[in-house]
């Protein structure tokens, strides 16, 4: 079944401010924006470096030159704590479609939205929509 127009189901959403990317929820239309990314800025390598000449000064003394290699696992926690910021802005907020989850496992992302909605009342056109994910999941529409 093909839709003539863009309907989302929030028209209305809150303006981003320099957003990283901006899309269309996949399930329900609305429109998004990512405020982070999954990979380290110029900045967090700035502050990853500064944190680990501090750390590697204060072990200085008892571990010498290889106190610095500290770095490393400074570097394995930035890069994980960037991820899991990114993560947290995956879901949609509308209608609680996570891609990630859908990338990994389609059933699980139809639980979550299932969850999502179960104290919900979707109305009639997100009501098709969450069938339509229920039976086929998302397809992509034409214009
Ligand atoms: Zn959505």
């Amino acid at each position: 079944m093909s839709r003539p127009d863009w309907q989302p189901l929030e028209y209305r959403t809150f303006k981003h401010k320099n957003p990283k990317m901006e899309f269309f929820c996949p399930l329900c239309g609305t429109k998004r924006a990512f405020h982070s990314s999954p990979r380290l800025s110029v900045k967090n390598y700035f502050q990853l470096t500064l944190c680990s000449v501090i750390a590697g000064a204060i072990f200085y003394p008892l571990m010498g030159n290889r106190s610095y290699f500290i770095f490393f696992i400074f570097w394995a926690l930035f890069e994980a704590a960037v991820r899991m910021n990114f993560r947290k802005e995956i879901p949609c907020p509308h209608c609680g479609f996570d891609a990630s989850w859908y990338k990994k496992d389609v059933k699980i992302a139809r639980k979550i939205v299932q969850e999502f909605w179960a104290d919900k009342r979707p109305n009639a056109d997100m009501k098709e929509k969450l069938e339509e994910f229920d039976e086929e999941g998302i397809s992509i529409k034409n214009k």
